[in-house]
């Protein structure tokens, strides 16, 4: 039996009320193509959000204008309580030979949408709001067990400002659980040492219990997923969502194999509220911060139709555009130079070891002669 979704606690998330009418959670997933992002919405619909207590329907409308967008739409209710739920699934990139700006539409599609919403606010009429703010993005990393990509560095970076960003491991059976182990290590330290600014559940909770739930949590980042769209029997009538191999199954919904379970909680139980609001009172109140404050900019200075003919404005913004240009390439020479000292700092040690072993088999050998002697004396 499936747990229950737990939407009908959302207004008991936090002190603040959701609106008796429900709420609109719109969630994204983004990353290169390949990673299992579509397998992942379809199985936390088929795991969770299709079953008959909750009423769920779905259907998937290609979103107009933004290429290669996808949005796939399912209304949730329970005990009264109804949830408007939007996933995004976003175009895969990275697999292009010139990756630049190949995330670019993604950035552009979170920051249209606040701008839409913002617009919306702007009308004197109150009318209800079409809103497609994202309130997590799900960024999905190759499961290589060595380290992150340059191009997922800056991706992570330039969605973290704009949205809650999850990260997440993809194809997680691809991995041995030492491997994610010590991944996953790698993979926090360098989202540190680069400033990625990810979503971290709140851990003032009055709660013990909820308390330490959000620990869990929070060191399970980033979290190792699965996805699967078929069903297992894996003993009679028991029957598990997985994937078949021939040395055994792994299940989608079992901790010992990944953190499908916790990221599912967080995103449709314990935390979507809290997500919901930090949307609303982190990123669309600094984009709305922003936007106004440039707008006042540049009603100041001058008009648009001016700043384009105008070839003073013109160099500047070139000059900037090359400054902005200079910074990422310096970033990105900084970390492959870190990447390389990492790998040359591993060759020193296994050259060290080499050296340790040869010794070991040396101080053997001299052992083994002694032994010899002492027996023929
Ligand atoms: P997307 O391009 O990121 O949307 O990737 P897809 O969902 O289309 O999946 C690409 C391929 O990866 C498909 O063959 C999936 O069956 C496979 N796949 C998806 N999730 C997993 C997973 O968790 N483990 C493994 N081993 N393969 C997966």
């Amino acid at each position: 039996m499936p747990e229950p979704i737990g939407i009908s606690n959302l207004p008991n998330q936090r002190y603040k009320i959701v609106s008796r009418e429900g709420a609109t959670f719109t969630l994204m997933v983004a990353g290169e193509s390949g990673l299992g992002k579509s397998t992942f919405i379809n199985t936390l619909f088929e795991s969770d959000l299709i079953y008959p207590e909750s009423n769920a329907t779905r259907h998937k409308a290609p979103l107009q204008k933004t290429v290669g967008i996808d949005i796939t739409r399912a209304e949730l209710r329970e005990k009264n309580f109804t949830i408007r739920l939007n996933v995004i699934d976003t175009p895969g990139f990275g697999d292009n030979v010139s990756n630049n700006n190949s995330w670019q539409p993604i950035i552009e599609f979170l920051d249209e949408q606040h701008n839409l919403y913002l617009r919306q606010e702007q009308q004197p009429t109150r009318a209800s709001k079409k809103d497609l703010r994202a309130h997590a993005c799900l960024y999905f990393i190759r499961p290589t067990g060595h380290t992150l990509k340059p191009l997922d560095v800056e991706v992570m970076k330039k969605l973290g400002t704009r949205v809650n960003l999850i990260p997440v491991i993809a194809k997680a059976d691809t991995l041995s659980p030492n491997e994610m182990l010590e991944f996953k290590s790698r993979i926090r330290s360098i989202i540190e040492a680069q400033d990625i600014r990810i979503y971290s559940p709140p851990l003032e909770l009055e709660d013990q219990a909820a308390a330490e739930h959000a620990k869990q949590l929070i060191e399970s980042m980033p979290f190792a997923v699965i996805g699967s769209e078929d069903s297992i029997e894996v003993s009679p009538g028991n029957i598990v969502r997985g994937r078949q191999y021939p040395w055994g199954i792994v299940e989608v919904e079992n901790d010992q194999h990944c953190d499908f379970r916790k990221l599912r909680s967080l995103l449709l139980r314990t935390n979507m509220l809290d997500l919901i609001l930090s949307t609303e009172e982190l990123h669309y109140e600094s984009y709305r911060a922003l936007k106004l404050q440039s707008d006042e900019n540049g009603k100041a200075e001058t008009s648009d139709l001016k700043r384009t003919a105008n070839p003073k404005f013109l160099e500047e913004e070139n000059a900037l555009k090359l400054y902005f240009t200079g910074q990422v390439k310096a970033e990105e020479q900084r970390f492959r130079q870190w990447e390389q000292n990492i790998v040359t700092e591993k060759n020193r040690l296994n050259h060290d070891l080499e050296g340790l072993q040869s010794e070991i088999r040396k101080l053997e050998e001299n052992i083994r002669v002694l032994s010899i002697k002492k027996g023929v004396k």
